[in-house]
């Protein structure tokens, strides 16, 4: 006879504190007043979630709890025969969750459990060059759609329903639970019927009695450009349908790179270019091609760095989280690619400039030897 309260929410003793809080919703929501209206044992047992809650939810009067398995209100009402306390008001923790209530949906929905279809997933590939423009894409799935033969009832006819005979047609059935205050009747969805309190004798032939069937689809998508690698599309309501709605469907982008020298980096396209030593010392003008955009004139001043950048405003990816805001920038990397190998020539020319800056280096040969000490 401990951790009753525990019992009450259906949870361990070790639960987590969204454990409890899940636990407590959901019992919250099967036993709600507004779904059992003038019962006064769901309202009792209403009560009790909602008391067990208050404590369990709370670190302290948890603490405490778990340290002596009581709560000054449970003795009041538990063992003192006093009934619930009238100040009690079990409006109170339930409207944090929902915002002030206002039911489920109102009573009409009763016991059914609401049917929402799940989301789908794919995977879409496409080129850099196409992330940098923007694409239409056609891309084919398979759904679970509803079936049209049967609207969804899963039955032959109208005379293939019957009435559950689990629950008599009400959706909900009862169940004895054994708690602290001794034995409870709580409602819960009719597991037959799944809440609707009917059952089919003959099935629909179109989906063997299953409401849904596999559809293959297939649709066109504006892919924007400025999407990235790993970035996700959601199309609101084209996953598979539901009797209350349908999920989503989210398309996951891949964006493999054909490109040696041009990468992104946030919204900005960076295109790598090698020069000379020679380009960087004297400084050069060289018309490249830069993939995607064509031609563009680099102009490299004398006495540039390795690794500086020529920014060309704007010819990046337009800004895509924020679809407002200018586009990133093209940057043009200007890479120092050393020559491995000299011509006889070119060889003489360095040692020149070596000789004339009075600089130690390697002999063609490999040797090297301290010239100028
Ligand atoms: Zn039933
Ligand atoms: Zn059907």
């Amino acid at each position: 006879m401990s951790h009753e309260f525990y019992s009450i929410l259906g949870v361990e003793p070790s639960a987590t504190p969204e454990e409890i809080k899940k636990a407590y919703r959901k019992k919250a929501m099967e036993h709600h007043p507004d779904r059992h209206q003038g019962d006064k044992g769901k309202e009792a047992d209403f009560k009790k979630i909602n008391e067990a809650y208050a404590t369990l939810s709370d670190e302290q009067k948890k603490a405490h709890y778990d340290r002596f398995w009581t709560s000054e209100t449970m003795w009041q009402w538990g063992f003192g025969g006093q009934g619930f306390g009238a100040e009690f008001n079990m409006g109170d923790i339930f409207e944090t969750f929902f915002n002030g209530g206002g039911g489920f949906g109102g009573s009409a929905s009763g016991g059914r459990r609401r049917e929402v279809g799940e989301d789908l997933e794919l995977e879409l590939d496409i080129t850099f060059e196409e992330s940098y423009r923007g694409v239409k894409k056609e891309i084919a799935f398979t759904k679970k759609v509803i079936c049209s033969d049967c609207k969804g009832s899963g039955a032959k006819s109208k005379d293939s329903v019957a009435t559950c005979p689990d629950c008599g047609g009400a959706g909900k059935v009862r169940r004895r639970v054994q708690t602290l205050f001794g034995v409870m009747e709580q409602a819960t969805s009719c597991d037959r019927c799944g809440g609707t309190g009917k059952v089919i004798r003959d099935a629909c032939s179109g989906c063997k009695g299953k409401k849904y069937v596999s559809q293959k689809r297939t649709r066109t998508i504006d892919v924007p450009a400025g999407i990235d690698d790993e970035m996700t599309i959601k199309l609101r309501d084209e996953g598979h349908e539901g009797i209350d709605g349908s999920g989503d469907l989210f398309v996951h982008f891949r964006v493999p790179n054909e490109f040696e020298n041009l990468t992104r980096d946030e919204h900005h396209l960076v295109c790598t270019i090698k020069f000379d030593p020679v380009e960087f010392v004297l400084g050069t003008k060289r018309e490249i091609d830069i993939p995607i955009l064509g031609k563009r004139e680099i102009d490299v001043k004398p006495g540039t760095d390795p690794n500086s950048q020529l920014v060309f405003r704007h010819e990046g990816f337009p800004n895509i989280s924020t679809k407002a805001g200018p586009r990133g920038n093209l940057i043009v990397l200007i890479a120092l690619e050393i020559p491995k190998k000299l011509t006889r020539k070119e060889r003489e020319l360095y040692e020149a400039i070596a000789k004339e800056k009075k600089l130690d280096t390697y002999d063609s040969k490999g040797f090297f030897g301290k010239l100028f000490e």
